[in-house]
C-alpha cells in the first residue's frame, strides 16, 4: 500500500473505532504498513481532528521519519507484530488494530483463553489466548502479546484490551469487531449456563473452509 493511502486508512479506521464503540476517546490505536514503514495513530490527539498528513510514520525500529505528532505509546506492540508475528497461513501482516472494546476487555479480566464457543473464532485461531498483564507501552507487554499470538491472528491483553492483525486494515478491523462480539456472546452464554464448545476438529474444518472463501469463481 502507498504511504499516503496507509496514512489515510489510519485516519479513517481510527475514527471508525470511536464511532463503532471499540474504543473510548483515543484509548485504542491502528497502524498500517507501507513497505518498510508504518503509519500509526498519534498519541493524545482526538481522532475526530486527525488529518492524513498528521499521521506519524515510523520505520520498523520505531524512529519517526515523517509527521509532527508523536506515535501512540503502544508503538512497541504494533512494531512487534510486524517484525515477529507469523500469520497461521503465512500471509503478510499489513495492519494492526488495538482496542479497549468493553466485552473483550471484560473477558480479559476473568479468563486465560476465549474458548471456541462459536465457529467465527476460527478466523483468529483455534482459540483466543489472553496475554498476561504488563504495563502499557512496555517491551514486556509486547513480548507477552507475541507469545499469545503464536499461531493466531489476535489475542486479548489481560486487564487491558485486544490486538488483531490482518493482511489489510479492513481485515484486522473486522477481526477486532468479531473478537468483541464473540466475547460478548461468551459472557451472555455464561450467565445462562455452561456454554457448549466446538471441538478442535470443527474449528480446523471451518479454518479450511475460510481459506477457500473469495477464491471461487
Ligand atoms: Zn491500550
Amino acid at each position: 500500500m502507498l504511504l499516503a493511502d496507509a496514512r489515510r486508512a489510519v485516519c479513517d479506521y481510527a475514527r471508525r473505532m470511536v464511532a463503532d464503540g471499540l474504543v473510548v476517546g483515543t484509548s485504542g490505536n491502528v497502524s498500517v504498513r507501507s513497505g518498510d514503514l508504518v503509519a500509526v495513530t498519534p498519541t493524545g490527539v482526538d481522532y475526530a481532528d486527525l488529518r492524513a498528513a498528521d499521521i506519524p510514520v515510523v520505520d520498523l525500529a520505531g524512529s519517526v521519519v515523517d509527521g509532527d505528532l508523536l506515535p501512540t505509546s503502544e508503538l512497541p506492540m504494533h512494531l512487534s507484530v510486524y517484525r515477529d508475528a507469523t500469520d497461521p497461513d503465512g500471509k503478510p501482516v499489513g495492519a494492526v488494530v488495538h482496542t479497549h472494546s468493553v466485552h473483550a476487555t471484560a473477558v480479559s479480566t476473568v479468563a486465560d483463553e476465549v474458548p471456541p464457543i462459536h465457529y467465527i473464532v476460527a478466523t483468529i485461531g483455534p482459540s483466543v489466548k489472553v496475554a498476561p498483564y504488563a504495563t502499557y507501552g512496555t517491551a514486556d507487554l509486547a513480548d507477552a502479546m507475541l507469545a499469545a499470538l503464536a499461531g493466531r491472528r489476535g489475542c486479548l491483553l489481560a486487564n487491558h484490551g485486544t490486538v488483531t492483525y490482518g493482511t489489510t486494515v479492513a481485515e484486522a478491523y473486522h477481526r477486532a469487531q468479531q473478537l468483541d462480539w464473540v466475547c460478548q456472546l461468551w459472557l451472555l452464554a455464561k450467565t445462562a449456563g455452561t456454554p457448549r464448545l466446538l471441538p478442535r476438529t470443527e474449528i480446523d474444518h471451518v479454518a479450511d473452509k475460510l481459506r477457500g472463501y473469495g477464491q471461487r469463481p
